[in-house]
């Protein structure tokens, strides 16, 4: 047993987006043997989509991908080692993790920081794919100032939608909302908000059938025929948190999310959780990177405290008073 401790890392970190880089990073300057698990080849994560972030301390107008590239280039430059692989079974061991990786492998660490992320769900019409990033956005926080003074469609009808509609309302001369239902999923209020706005034409029962344009976006085209000039359509239609492997391991929220406070600790001992994988409130760049930083902290006070056993009270004994 011994022996396997010796061989296991110290942590392995499960995604190179913002917070598995920073994660990386931090333990690094912890002293901890990491390895970063990456599913894509030289991955940084979402922020890849966004053509350009504003928002992120600093660094003002930077490409999302330069961004990425930073992180990783920061990572790198503290000599943090990187696979590719995708895990996809976890098993609590005695003395760490035991992580199973989709092409066989079985990496050993005594905690694992899981960084994967959440996707945006994706409309799946003609045109999506092909204008991502030349005016279909999935996040109106990190994209929406581009659109100012333009014209902009908001796709869904939950609070994402909703919240997204009410924030490029203050940024764009028109916003549509289209939502396939005449019953909205979000917020009652922020429906009945959106409806006193002068510049948010809300179409209900509408269903998107193709998002048009060369290099750009131009147009929404609807199932029934309509079509919208816009310059961005904005789909909102729900995020995909990436823990279909995490079932009976950890607890994660009814939505999917990993269930974990800011200190990333989760409900499983040595597993830590960090970024858009988790329950938090605001899923941005910023707020992933801090996420890292945090469960890498943990992650080095677990192993001191693994390493210098506690002798807690039980709670089954009498507890002896002090003389
Ligand atoms: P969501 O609540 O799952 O809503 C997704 C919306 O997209 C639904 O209105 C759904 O329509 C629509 N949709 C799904 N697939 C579609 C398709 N193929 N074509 C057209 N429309 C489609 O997702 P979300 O808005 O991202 O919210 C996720 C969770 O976070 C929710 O629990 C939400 O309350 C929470 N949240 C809270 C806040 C807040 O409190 N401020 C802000 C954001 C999110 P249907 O309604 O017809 O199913």
């Amino acid at each position: 047993m011994e022996e396997n401790r010796k061989e296991s890392l110290d942590v392995l970190i499960i995604g190179s987006g913002p917070a598995g880089l920073c994660a990386a990073v931090y333990a690094k300057r912890a002293n901890l043997e990491a390895l970063v698990l990456e599913k894509e080849y030289l991955g940084t994560g979402q922020i890849t989509e966004s053509d350009q972030v504003d928002n992120y301390l600093g660094l003002p107008e930077i490409n999302g991908f330069d961004l990425g590239e930073a992180f990783r280039g920061h990572a790198l430059g503290m000599g943090v080692a990187f696979q590719d692989g995708m895990a996809d079974g976890f098993e609590k061991e005695a003395d760490g993790w035991s992580v199973h990786v989709a092409d066989g492998r079985t990496i050993r660490a005594k905690t694992v920081i899981y960084c994967a992320g959440a996707s945006h769900r994706r409309l799946g019409v003609e045109g999506e794919q092909e204008l991502t990033g030349k005016g279909v956005s999935y996040c109106a926080v990190c994209d929406g100032a581009f659109y100012r003074g333009k014209e902009t469609a908001v796709i869904g009808g939950g609070d994402t939608a909703l919240g997204d509609a009410m924030y490029l309302s203050d940024l764009c001369e028109k916003v549509y909302l289209i939502h396939r239902r005449k019953e909205f999923r979000g917020s009652a209020q922020t429906v009945q908000q959106l409806r006193e706005k002068e510049n948010v034409e809300i179409i209900t029962e509408a269903v998107p059938a193709r998002i048009s344009g060369e290099q750009t976006v131009t147009a929404l085209e609807l199932k029934d025929g309509r079509t919208i000039p816009v310059d961005g359509a904005f789909v909102a239609v729900g995020m995909q948190p990436q823990t279909q492997y995490l079932q009976g391991v950890v607890d994660l929220d009814a939505n999917g999310y990993i269930i974990a406070d800011e200190t990333g600790s989760t409900s499983a001992p040595g597993f830590f959780a960090a970024g858009d994988v988790r329950t938090k409130a605001l899923r941005q760049v910023i707020t992933a990177v801090s996420d890292g930083a945090n469960a890498a902290v943990s992650a080095a006070a677990y192993i001191r405290s693994a390493k210098q056993p506690v002798d807690l009270p039980d709670a089954n004994k009498t507890a002896k008073k002090e003389p």
